[in-house]
């Protein structure tokens, strides 16, 4: 059996832990892999590394270190399909949303590469008579990542990209469902000429993310995960005197308008729904349909292509949806269907009846689509962030219904509404309280130039991810004021200095 091990300045290791856990495959439900869980001194061996390597890598010039992340930019490139394999066979997603995943990653690299445009600083000429100032941004020193199952290598690239290009080094905790991932990137990133030390993956669980918690040499965390959690690294790291930028979990709402184009919506809500098994942060799992006609009509045209999507697994390239990550995954939204239908909400398609045929599949961890209508707002399927192929239906009678209704979900993440009307667009894209918003855009992810986070229980930290927000986060600044001596001498002055 294949052991994931560690990656601490610049070899592999299973360092000093005697714990691992099996690292399965969902779409067969095999353990064909085991992964190292880190002990305290696996993080502190982790964080000496990253802080022995970063007094020459944060001096190093920026576009020196630009031009290491465009190689492993070409080498992301080049072999995408080897990574996307790799996140596949532990993650589930098919192969075409695996590789989706790795461009958005790559974007972030390549956003990246402009450090030396991304760092410039400010300089002000005579602030004061012979008096100059400058402010430049420098590096915060060892910087650690902790992520999600559900984006193996695109959330860690949110991350460290910006934070080595800014000078950081960094320690990457992954996912201990899928960590293959984070050792490719290693590797490649020590092929582009990374030097030893600057980027480490520490494989672990909870006493991994502790151990940095409390180290006092991690002087910054992101972290992207369950609300819960996020909540708990937030505190705990500013406890500990860190800067944290910590994201949560989400129910994303989609409003849908009298006046949209339905075909163009009820397609949207297809992959947002039930793409990636519906196991994405910005995944959209309530539809709020303005009035029963557009409910009646939307159910409609979704019934038969909900009915329609081709499970299975990426090995098989037809695939729309795989399976769901865990064993536990899959019994968690089964028992969400089950309280849904107790609770009255009509089960319009049932994602229960889904048996994977395909032979050597059958034991994998599949859920069939599964359609929900009338839902209201106290349900737990309505509430909780499931994350799996789950779409509810909440009926509505008005825009300002449908507003108040997304006002009053914990949740922030993402949003969006499909209009034809500039008026209601317009409205929805500047008063909604929601962190990302879609005008006829399901998954509103921004780009890497511009920034990812949600608002309210989906962010804790004052700092979203990647773009400027990430440069911003993974520095600090420095402000310098100058004068020299040029024959002009004043006496001793014990007021605030001014201009005068
Ligand atoms: P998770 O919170 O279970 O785990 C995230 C990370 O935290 C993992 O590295 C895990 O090892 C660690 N962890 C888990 N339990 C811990 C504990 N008790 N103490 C310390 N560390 C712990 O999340 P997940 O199941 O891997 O990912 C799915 C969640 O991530 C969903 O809620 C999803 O919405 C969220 N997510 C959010 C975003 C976003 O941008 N807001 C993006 C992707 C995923």
């Amino acid at each position: 059996m294949t052991t994931l091990t560690h990656y601490i300045a610049g070899t592999h290791t299973r360092g000093s832990a005697d714990r691992s856990q099996p690292v399965f495959n969902p779409a067969t439900g095999e353990a064909e892999k085991e992964v190292i869980l880190a002990s305290e001194q696996d993080v502190n061996d982790a964080v000496a590394a990253a802080k022995a390597a970063w007094p020459e890598w944060s001096k190093t010039p920026s576009l020196r270190r630009a031009r290491i992340l465009d190689k492993f930019k070409a080498i992301l490139w080049e072999r995408a399909d080897q990574l996307a394999e790799a996140i596949s066979a532990e993650h589930g997603k098919t192969h075409d949303d695996a590789l989706g995943e790795v461009t958005r990653g790559l974007e972030v690299v390549e956003f990246a590469t402009a450090a030396p445009t991304l760092l410039k600083g400010e300089f002000s000429e005579s602030v004061g008579t012979g008096v100059d100032t400058h402010s430049i941004r420098q590096s915060l020193g060892v910087v650690a990542g902790i992520t999600p199952f559900n984006f193996p290598a695109m959330v860690p690239m949110w991350m460290f990209p910006v934070a080595l290009a800014c000078g950081n080094t960094f320690v990457l905790k992954p996912s201990e469902r899928d960590p293959s991932a984070s050792l490719l990137i290693a590797d490649w990133l020590t092929e582009a000429g990374l030097p030893e030390g600057v980027f480490n993956v520490l494989q672990g669980d909870k006493v991994a993310v502790d151990g940095l918690l409390h180290h006092p040499d991690v002087k910054a965390i992101s972290f992207v995960g369950s609300t819960p959690i996020a909540q708990y690294i937030h505190i705990t790291g500013i406890t500990n005197g860190k800067r944290v930028q910590a994201l949560g979990g989400a129910k994303n709402h989609m409003i849908i308008m009298p006046d949209a184009d339905l075909d163009m919506a009820a397609n949207a809500l297809m992959g947002a729904a039930f793409g990636s098994a519906g196991e994405r942060c910005m995944a959209i799992s309530v539809a709020v349909p303005v009035t029963d006609a557009v409910a009646d009509a939307l159910v409609e045209r979704l019934v038969p292509k909900i009915e329609a999507l081709k499970i299975g697994p990426a090995a098989d390239r037809t695939s729309e949806m795989g399976p769901v990550v865990t064993k536990q995954a899959q019994e968690k939204i089964l028992g969400y269907i089950d309280a849904g239908e107790q609770a009255g909400a009509k089960l319009v398609v049932d994602g229960r009846t889904f048996k994977q045929q395909m032979q050597g599949y059958e034991n994998g961890y599949y859920v069939g689509g599964t359609l929900f209508d009338h839902v209201t707002p106290d349900m737990s399927i309505y509430r909780d962030e499931i994350f799996g192929p789950v779409l509810s239906m909440v009926r509505r009678n008005s825009y300002q219904d449908a507003v108040d209704l997304i006002h009053g979900h914990e949740y922030a993440n993402g949003t969006a509404v499909f209009t034809r009307d500039g008026d209601t667009a317009r409205a929805f894209s500047q008063d909604i309280e929601v962190g990302m918003v879609g005008i006829n855009v399901p998954i509103p992810v921004p780009m890497a130039f511009h920034s990812f986070g949600g608002w309210k229980a989906s962010i804790f930290g004052d700092h979203a991810m990647h773009g400027m927000e990430g440069v911003r986060f993974y520095t600090r600044i420095k402000t310098t004021t100058t004068r020299w001596p040029s024959g002009q001498r004043s006496d001793p002055q014990f007021t605030m200095p001014t201009l005068g």
